[in-house]
Formats: C-alpha cells, structure tokens, sequence
C-alpha cells in the first residue's frame, strides 16, 4: 500500500529507528513495511531511495529505487539494520534533496566511498561498497535511520523555484 510521505517537522524522522532483530525480517509486519515503502516511493519522480521513518515507521530499513540499475533483480534493493563500516576520507560536496524536506535542496559533504553491511529482506547479511550515486544514497538513508535530515548537514540551503519543481512533478 502505498502512503504518504512524512515531511520535516514530524517526531518520527527525528528518532533513532529500532533495530530489527534478525529472525523478524520475514515477519509479515517488516515484509508489509518493506512493500510499502516500494509503493510510495514509486509515487515520486525524484525517489532514488527511501527510509522507512519517511513512511511512519521508526525501523532500521531502507530501500532504493530499481530503476537506478540496469538489472535490479540482481541488485540490494533493501537495507535493514545498515551501518557504514569504512567511508573515504575523501568526500565532495554533492547537490542534495529529499522527499521529506519538500522542496528544498542544498549541498551535503560526502565521503566518495562506503562500504555498508545490512540484512537484506531475506534476512541474510551481505557487505557492499559503493562509490558514485550509490555511496551517496547509502550516507543519506542511513543519517534518516539516525534522525538526522540532509537540511541539518547543507550548504547553499535554498527553496527550489516553481520552474524546477516544476520540472520534477512533470518527469516520466
Ligand atoms: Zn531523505
């Protein structure tokens, strides 16, 4: 089902989310959450990725758009329990937005490189690096799972003008 998605200045994405314990991922609560999150963030032109306090729900989980690879189904769509276990000391400032901090953008400091493990929605653990976009979306998710926003971290914090929202909603 597909829900709404929480905007800045809800509790919910200032929370640290739970942990899930490993034997409950295949729960019917954590699979229904995993969908959901799927759903709505399908709804957004601009959703790379999602966490699932951006739906309501303070758990440890977030998912990312297929249509960023070229075959999804062999690909980690979903990131439970993720912690960064090495970032590059080399970072760039990246042009950031976020579907719960509508419709703003800013530039964020990010490591070029991370290496993350997560359970996936099977509960197996996996351990995966990262560079580009990917390692990008992984520092972001993963701040969420934190309470933390990417307006918290910006530079050059601005409100995006009507054209390039605009822009966004008439995609695809
Ligand atoms: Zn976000």
């Amino acid at each position: 089902m597909k829900r709404d998605i929480v905007q800045m200045g809800k509790k919910v994405l200032r929370e640290k989310a739970q942990f899930i314990e490993p034997g409950k991922i295949t729960s019917d609560k954590i699979q229904s959450i995993i969908r959901d999150m799927h759903e709505s963030l399908a709804t957004q032109n601009d959703g790379v990725a999602i966490a699932a306090p951006q739906i309501g729900e303070s758990y440890q989980i977030f998912t990312v758009a297929p249509f960023l690879f070229e075959n999804p189904e062999k690909e980690h769509l979903v990131y439970i329990n993720p912690t960064i276990v090495t970032s590059s000391k080399k970072t760039k400032w990246l042009h950031e937005g976020c579907l719960s901090c509508r419709w703003k953008v800013g530039d964020v400091e990010r490591s070029l490189q991370t290496t993350v493990e997560a359970y996936d929605e099977h509960g197996n653990k996996f351990t995966q690096s990262a560079d580009g976009l990917l390692a990008h979306i992984h520092q972001h998710e993963i701040d969420h799972l934190h309470g933390i926003l990417f307006v918290d971290k910006a530079r050059k914090l601005r409100d995006m003008t009507q054209e390039e929202i605009d822009d966004v909603l008439n995609d695809k």
